[in-house]
C-alpha cells in the first residue's frame, strides 16, 4: 500500500471498542508464527520481504532455512548472490532476493550493519515501501507507527468507512486512519499491527468475509449492515 499524501483524520468514534475487542480476540485466536516469536530486526525484516508475495505456509517453510543459512545482516552482505537467490528458491518473485541482498550490503556498509528503527529511514533501503517500513519499524522496535498491508487496508475500509467492494479509497487516508487508531504504546501497539492484519488474514477476508465469526462485528459499519444470517 503506498502512503500518497496524510491528510489528519480525527479517531473514529468506535475506535476503542474496536482495539479492545480486537485485542481480546488476538490473545485467544492468533496464530502462533516463528516471526511473532523473535523482535530481532533482521529476522523480523527476512519475514517481511518474504511475506510481500508469498502465503505465510509457505514462508513458514523456507524462513527458517533461509535464516539458517544466513543467520544475520553481515553474512547475506557477504554471500555471493547465486548462494542468495539458491537459498531463496522455490519462494519466486526474486527481485526480491536482490532487493534484500542490496539492502544487507547497503546496511553494513552505511549504517554499521544495524537496520534503522524509524520508518522514514527504513523506506530509503532497496526494496522497502511504506508498509515494509512500518513493520519493521513496529514488529521489530514496538514503535507505535501504522503498517498498511492489503489486508489492513480492507479491514479498515470495512469497518470505518463501510466500503466493502472495489471503490478505490485514498491511500493517505486510510494510513492517517490507521495512524488514528495505533495506540501510543509501542507494546501494545505491536499487537495491534499484528492483530488487524490478522483479521484481514482470517476473517474478514477478501472476497467473503466471514462476519459472523467477526469479534468486531458489533462496532462495523460493513457488518452492522450485512444480513445476520449471512455465512458469507
Ligand atoms: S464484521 Fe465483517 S466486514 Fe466488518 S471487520 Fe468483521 S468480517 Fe470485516
Amino acid at each position: 500500500m503506498g502512503r500518497t499524501s496524510t491528510p489528519r483524520v480525527r479517531k473514529p468514534a468506535n475506535a476503542q471498542a474496536f482495539t479492545r475487542k480486537l485485542l481480546a480476540w488476538w490473545a485467544r485466536a492468533a496464530r502462533d508464527l516463528p516471526w511473532r516469536r523473535t523482535r530481532d530486526p533482521y529476522r523480523v525484516l527476512v519475514s517481511e520481504f518474504m511475506l510481500q508475495q508469498t502465503q505465510v505456509s509457505r514462508v513458514a517453510e523456507y524462513y527458517p532455512r533461509f535464516l539458517e543459512r544466513f543467520p544475520d545482516l553481515d553474512s547475506l552482505a557477504r554471500a555471493r548472490p547465486r548462494a542468495v537467490r539458491e537459498a531463496w528458491d522455490g519462494l519466486g518473485y526474486y527481485a526480491r532476493a536482490r532487493n534484500l541482498h542490496s539492502l544487507a550490503k547497503d546496511v553494513t556498509r552505511r549504517h554499521d550493519a544495524t537496520l534503522p528503527s524509524e520508518p522514514d529511514e527504513l523506506i530509503k533501503l532497496p526494496g522497502v515501501g511504506p508498509y515494509t517500513a512500518g513493520a519493521v519499524a513496529s514488529f521489530a522496535y514496538e514503535k507505535p507507527v501504522p503498517a498498511v498491508d492489503t489486508n489492513v487496508a480492507r479491514v479498515l475500509r470495512r469497518m470505518f468507512l463501510g466500503i466493502n467492494g472495489k471503490r478505490k479509497t485514498d491511500d493517505g487516508r486510510l494510513w492517517a486512519l490507521a495512524a488514528a487508531l495505533v495506540p501510543k504504546s509501542g507494546k501494545r501497539a505491536w499487537k495491534f499491527n499484528q492483530a488487524i492484519m490478522e483479521l484481514g488474514a482470517l476473517i474478514c477476508v477478501a472476497r467473503k468475509p466471514r462476519c459472523p465469526q467477526c469479534p468486531v462485528r458489533p462496532v462495523c459499519r460493513t457488518g452492522k449492515a450485512r444480513r445476520t444470517d449471512a455465512t458469507g
